[in-house]
């Protein structure tokens, strides 16, 4: 898949981009990004000719090149990924253990 789609997870419109080998990835992969240009995104896209959507993590050693629009990594935004990783409600009974720690009394 490339070029512009859903999350298969929220159903959001986002833009699937090939990933571009960089210093730790092997690239090839399918990155979801933000489907419109995002400043506060990382994520360099460009057009490999007229057909492929590219994408690359900016770094200070590869700023963000003239031809390229930054976007924002969908995985950031997604609701659903949100939702996997930081569950805002937690079922009855359970404990935060992070609170409970924090309510343990100190031992001496
Ligand atoms: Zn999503």
């Amino acid at each position: 898949m490339n070029g512009p789609g859903r999350c298969p997870d929220c159903a959001q419109p986002v833009l699937w981009t090939r990933t571009q080998p960089g210093a730790t990835t092997a690239g090839g992969m399918q990155m979801p990004v933000s489907r419109l240009p995002d400043p506060a995104g990382n994520t360099a896209v460009r057009r490999d000719g007229t057909t492929a959507w590219i994408s690359r993590r900016v770094t200070n050693a590869q700023p963000l090149m003239g031809y390229e629009r930054l976007h924002m990594p969908h995985q950031a935004t997604c609701p659903a990924a949100r939702q996997k990783q930081l569950p805002l409600e937690l079922p009855a009974g359970v404990a935060r253990l992070d609170e409970r720690r924090r309510n343990r009394p100190r031992r001496p």
